[in-house]
């Protein structure tokens, strides 16, 4: 196995359900958080889990870069490496190869471009980024795309669309022949993690002072893990599932010419890539609702690189399942959380008094503690826990504004806000 969708529910476009991937099930419609550098910057991984966090994304083009798909697959692929059991979906790095401009040339071949670390040349092709994507052994990963510049004129958009699809046969086929060689095959394990008690060696004899028991008989560290429903390693028969994405620009004869050709092709799961790159955001929408149309019902459906709180509980009301976007982790780095009343810039002076928390509807740790007078005090000094506390806030505003979304589909309703 390694993939299956179940829709359990649906009203008007809206559906919830499951994603069984090999590391765990997803409920949709799901937020994604995103860990570029394998890490969510600023929250420890037993925080995401805490969170409810049920799969992360990681950018290929970065990790890429740095540490290099050779040292993450020798660690046991991202799981292993990032001590993150849950799933994990990858980028094909297209679309951060196609953000350098300057420093990228596009063929038929592929797309050479230069680091924007140390300006180094390197070279993506739709075989050598699946050969990444294994090698860093996420349980979702995706298709070498073109993410086409905006604006552009419909030529460039109908010929870029056109190689996206080129490259979509060829990322399959190069999937197809080589998917066994993902890492977790390998026998590489995730660090400090137990699925049982276990009893640790330790002197022998010594007999607990309550009820005469030798401690050798009593499990330590009997914590919560023990009823962690996600495995360890994934069954033997389980590998990574590659998704394929919609392009077309603008366009929405070309979007469903695209959704077409790359259906045709046969994938689990489809994208809809290449928004969000500077259109006005009803212009968005349109793309996303008509481009929904012509997506086969029974497979997930993924929205890549959206949006606010708002736009997230919108695009699931029309029929996406699942979405990512650096804008909660980002925004909170830069002082700007969001909440149940709006969004709150906690650098302002106005909160250096307010002893209440940053949101009052909110049940993270972060508004469970802090008032808004320290949150705003560590922005201003410069701390680190600004960043971290911040980032945590809203990652969990974003994941609660999800699941709260998922209820009110499994409810039946067909419109819903919050
Ligand atoms: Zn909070």
């Amino acid at each position: 196995m390694s993939l299956s969708f179940h829709i359990e529910k649906a009203g008007g476009r809206a559906r919830c359900g499951r994603l069984v991937t090999p590391h765990g099930e997803i409920e949709t419609p799901v937020f994604m958080p995103v860990g570029t550098l394998a890490s969510v910057k600023g929250v420890p991984q037993d925080t995401l889990e805490e969170l409810g966090a049920q799969i992360i994304l990681g950018n290929t083009y970065h990790l890429y870069l740095r540490p290099g798909v050779e040292t993450v697959r020798r660690l046991g692929g991202l799981h292993g490496f990032m001590a993150w059991r849950r799933a994990i979906l990858t980028d094909s790095g297209g679309f951060q190869v196609f953000s350098l401009n300057e420093l990228r040339k596009v063929t038929e071949e592929g797309v050479t471009f230069r680091s924007h670390l140390d300006g180094s040349a390197h070279f993506f092709s739709p075989e050598s980024a699946m050969e990444a994507q294994i090698g860093l052994g996420a349980d979702i990963i995706m298709a070498f795309d073109e993410c086409t510049e905006y604006p552009a004129d419909r030529d460039r958009m109908r010929a870029s669309m056109e190689l996206t699809a080129r490259w979509a046969a060829r990322s399959k086929k190069y999937f197809e022949a080589h998917k066994s060689e993902v890492p977790w095959k390998q026998g590489s394990g995730v660090r400090g993690q137990r699925t049982g008690t276990s009893i640790q060696s330790r002197a022998p004899g010594i007999q607990c002072p309550v009820d005469g028991r030798s401690i050798d008989d009593v499990p330590r560290n009997a914590d919560p893990i023990v009823t962690d429903p996600w495995p360890l390693t994934p069954g033997p028969c389980s590998t990574q599932s590659l998704f394929g994405i919609v392009q077309g620009g603008m366009d929405r004869e070309l979007r469903k010419e695209s959704a077409e050709r790359t259906i045709e092709i046969g994938f689990p799961g489809y994208a809809i890539g290449g928004l969000s790159v500077g259109e006005p955001r009803a212009l968005t929408r349109e793309i996303v609702e008509s481009t929904l149309e012509h997506l086969p019902a029974g497979t997930p459906r993924y929205l890549m690189g959206v949006g606010t709180p708002e736009e997230i509980v919108e695009y699931a009301s029309l029929g996406v399942d699942m979405m990512d976007c650096v804008l909660p982790t980002r925004a909170a780095r830069h002082g700007l959380l969001f909440t149940s009343e709006g969004k709150v810039s906690i650098k302002q002076a106005r909160y250096a008094q307010d002893q209440g928390p940053l949101d009052p509807n909110c049940g993270c740790r972060v508004c469970q503690r802090y008032s808004r007078a320290y949150l705003r005090h560590l922005y201003a000094s410069n701390e680190v826990l600004a960043q971290v506390l911040n980032t945590i806030h809203n990652l969990s505003f974003y994941l609660d504004t999800m699941r709260r979304v998922r209820h009110s589909i499994s409810l039946g309703e067909v419109r819903f806000s919050f």
